[in-house]
């Protein structure tokens, strides 16, 4: 009997393992494609979904269609690895091989009520929620964003180019915007923020958030705000806990694989994306590199070859401000406004036309 292989999952990682298998499936391989979505999505424009600049259309591509393919859409509910089964809202399936690429949910880091009471921008459903309550909101409403990172800021500025009457409030924890980025970016995007009256207020750690105001810092000051969307990190998708019982986490909590993306104690199941472990932080970029790599590791084993992985070489950060200006670093250099903005819409677009 064949190989059963089943892929959790068909955004970056998932899809850029399928692109670089496709023209090579052997006959006697499978390949069951479980997402939630009848499509690809491209999660670094959901901010854009959510504002309200870009159409669901837009995000999307179709999948990649080979007879050896089979796309399942269902909700993955747990992964059992000793039955050999993932176990959907309507469906079960059986894995020969099973990897597992479902991404990242947002982190509440236990703030009490935050998950209640806050919108996202982390998962396509949820960005279309946010958009709907934002197309709901009396002119002078306050938005308050929780996080000041890439999806934050870029978030921020999208949401004032389409909606200007709204007050927008960035709180960040940290004493900067895009704390990991180079402090000319940061100052740049702070600048650029406050200059399109958007309030940024820094040091800020949020404690508690009810329906109608946000608790912060420690001499319990709060904000009261009309729409709250968190934007303040991430964690590994809550389906790939499971795996742990046959590997470790790391400092993320993302799952340890070997260089094959494989689990160190059980054969057969890999991981890519934001729930794999690595020494870079989750990024699309670094999903769409593993995904690769997994596809090349699974073409060599066909093929009987030893599987060398390449060193991962990341190029850099691309972050909009708006559909005119925006921010990077590529190769360690800075790029500041119309040529980065340029530049990210060109990669996006790349990713979208040019997936194979
Ligand atoms: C607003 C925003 C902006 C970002 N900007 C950038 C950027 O500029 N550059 C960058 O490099 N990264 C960016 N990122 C991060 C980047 O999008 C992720 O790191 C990347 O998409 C992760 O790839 P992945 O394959 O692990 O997961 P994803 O691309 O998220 O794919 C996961 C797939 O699993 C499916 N799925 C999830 N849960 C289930 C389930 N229970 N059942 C069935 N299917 C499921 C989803 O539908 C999706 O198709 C951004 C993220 C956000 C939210």
């Amino acid at each position: 009997m064949g190989k059963e292989i089943v892929l959790l999952g068909a955004g970056y990682g998932g899809i850029s393992f399928l692109y670089t298998v496709l023209s090579h499936i052997p006959s006697d391989v499978h390949i069951h494609v479980i997402d939630r979505l009848s499509a690809h999505t491209i999660k670094p424009e959901f901010y854009a979904l959510a504002s309200g600049s870009l159409n669901e259309n837009k995000v999307m591509a179709p999948f990649p269609q080979h007879p050896r393919i089979t796309y399942i859409q269902d909700e993955v509910e747990e992964i059992q690895v000793y039955n050999h089964k993932v176990i959907g809202k309507s469906t079960e399936t059986h894995f020969d091989q099973l990897i597992v690429a479902l991404g990242s949910v947002d982190n509440y880091f236990n703030v009490p009520w935050a998950e209640e009471y806050t919108h996202s921008i982390q998962s396509f459903a949820k960005a279309m929620k946010t958009r709907k309550a934002v197309d709901n909101l009396p002119e002078d409403s306050r938005v308050v964003i929780i996080g000041g990172g890439l999806s934050a800021v870029e978030f921020a500025a999208d949401l004032r180019e389409q909606h200007p009457t709204l007050r927008i409030t960035l709180l960040e924890r940290s004493n900067q915007v895009l704390p990991t980025l180079p402090e000319r970016i940061q100052q740049f995007v702070r600048t650029y923020l406050e200059d399109s009256d958007i309030e940024v207020k820094t040091n800020v750690g949020v404690t508690l958030i009810d329906d109608k105001n946000i608790h912060y810092s420690f001499e319990n000051k709060c904000m009261p705000y009309r729409l709250c969307v968190w934007a303040a990190g991430i964690k590994p998708h809550p389906v790939s806990h499971a795996l742990l019982a046959y590997s470790n986490a790391d400092r993320l909590n993302r799952v340890v694989v070997k260089e094959n993306y494989e689990l160190p104690y059980y054969e057969n199941i890999f991981v890519v994306g934001d729930c794999a472990s690595s020494e870079f932080a989750p990024s699309a970029q670094l999903s769409n590199i593993q995904g690769k790599q997994l596809g090349q590791y699974f073409l060599d084993s066909w093929q009987n070859k030893q599987f060398v992985p390449e060193p991962i070489k990341l190029k850099g950060v691309l972050g909009y401000l708006g559909k005119k200006t925006g921010f990077g670093m590529v190769n360690n250099n800075i790029l500041l406004g119309k040529i980065p903005n340029v530049v990210k819409s060109g990669v996006l677009w790349m990713h979208k036309h040019h997936m194979g």
